[in-house]
């Protein structure tokens, strides 16, 4: 048989029981979805703010979608590039206080694209990155062949040791990369002190004059921040990491952290779909020329940029982010009245470690006998017997269904984790 390797791979992950399986949802109103006929309050999602169903976005989808149909129906580069497109860019460069941004289709080709631009076949990059992050920015390093060091999570040491042995030949192309909100652990990237690490570097800089001291670099290395899970969601404006009050990018010397570039996605608190990379002007029109991922590839909808740049709007007010983190301090609070010990994280992501896969699996199973989606994840996602429960908040929670997750957990807990 040809391409054996397929069916030996889903046996392997059957018997070690990593096997992943879809279950497709009947139906997504409010926190409930169902699924094989039966109703669940969903811990499952992404849609940390509820704007997925809020109706002013809808609104705006509909809109967006008479004015220029269903499709983009072409590359950025040929037709496929809207005023909507535009306007969002231009948003985001606002919000930001960023001179560009593109969009993409998603945030795995944001990353993987991200990664080949700094690391062209001639020149690769020298990529100091957080051991957690996501699998995007990881893959996108290998495949860019840029020499990627992955220091000890949040462990700035570690990051410092890296970045002083960055070889004489990459001082100039190199970059640190950390995400806002960690996405299966939901603790913050410290941003601050990865920014001071970078200038602190720079600064220290006097290879130039010592052709023998290579151990600095004599250009500051960059700054890249992987915002899934934070835009959105932190911030005075809810706009992520670089919206973050000075006091808490850095508690010591109150300068604001500098970050180069910022990857946000919009399938998760924003509640559409696709992605963007914010930087300097010549990243994005390197970028806008250069990135497969860009060029060959039909742009996002003219009507997600629309309802996109409704969600943003939305995210300003406050509102919804406002209940999120109600319903965060509530259920912290409930599991710590019942000894119920979580992963710190002040995040809408909060993880209850279990330690196996299959007692993960058994009280993921316990829970939704009990009507409550939470999944587990597992090694490879997750680092051996840390395998957990993810369970993701959301503003579409009302304080009873946190207090039902809660009591389910108590139930659950002594039942399935044997200690
Ligand atoms: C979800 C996620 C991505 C990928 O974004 P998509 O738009 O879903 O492809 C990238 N990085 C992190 C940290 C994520 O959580």
């Amino acid at each position: 048989m040809s391409f054996e390797h397929l069916a030996r791979d889903i046996d392997k992950r059957k018997a070690e029981h990593l096997l992943r399986v879809r279950t497709p949802v009947t139906i997504n109103q409010g926190a409930l979805i169902q699924i094989n006929d039966t109703f669940y309050l969903n811990f499952a999602s992404n849609d940390y703010l509820g704007l997925s169903q809020d109706i002013s976005v809808l609104q705006s989808y509909t809109e967006g979608l008479s004015e220029f149909g269903a499709s983009s129906s072409a590359s950025s580069v040929l037709s496929g590039y809207s005023i909507e497109h535009e306007k969002l860019e231009s948003v985001l460069c606002s919000a930001l206080n960023k001179p560009a941004a593109m969009l993409f289709t998603s945030g795995f080709a944001a990353n993987h694209a991200l990664c080949q631009a700094l690391s062209p076949d001639n020149s690769p990059a020298y990529i100091v990155c957080d051991k957690y992050m996501h699998a995007s920015f990881i893959q996108g390093a290998i495949d860019a062949s840029a020499m990627l060091k992955r220091f000890k999570h949040n462990n700035m040491a570690h990051a410092q040791m890296h970045l002083e042995n960055v070889p004489p030949a990459m001082h100039n192309n190199s970059l640190l990369a950390t995400e806002g909100v960690f996405s299966m652990d939901g603790d913050y990237g410290d941003i601050a002190a990865l920014s001071k690490l970078a200038s602190q570097t720079a600064h220290s800089a006097d290879h130039l004059n010592n052709p023998l001291n290579s151990k600095s670099l004599a250009i500051k290395p960059w700054l890249m921040v992987d915002d899934a899970h934070a835009f959105g969601v932190l911030g005075t404006n809810g706009y992520g990491s670089l919206d973050l009050p000075i006091a808490r990018q850095s508690e010591a010397k109150n300068t604001p952290a500098n970050i180069d570039i910022l990857m946000g996605t919009f399938g998760k608190a924003v509640g559409t779909s696709g992605a963007f990379i914010a930087g300097s002007k010549s990243l994005i029109d390197y970028m806008v020329n250069n990135a497969k991922h860009y060029v060959y590839s039909t742009a996002i909808s003219a009507a997600t940029a629309k309802a996109t740049r409704q969600s943003l709007a939305l995210i300003k007010a406050g509102q919804q982010r406002e209940r999120l983190h109600q319903n965060i301090s509530l259920f912290k609070r409930l599991c710590d009245e019942r000894g119920i010990e979580l992963m710190a994280s002040d995040s809408a992501i909060q993880c209850l470690v279990v330690g196996c896969p299959v007692a993960a699996l058994e009280m993921s199973q316990r829970l939704a006998d009990l009507g409550l989606w939470v999944p587990a994840i597992r090694t490879p996602t997750v680092p051996k017997n840390t395998d957990r429960l993810r369970i993701t908040l959301s503003a579409l929670h009302q304080s009873k269904d946190v207090s039902a997750l809660v009591d389910a957990l108590s139930i659950c807990i002594p039942e399935c984790i044997h200690t």
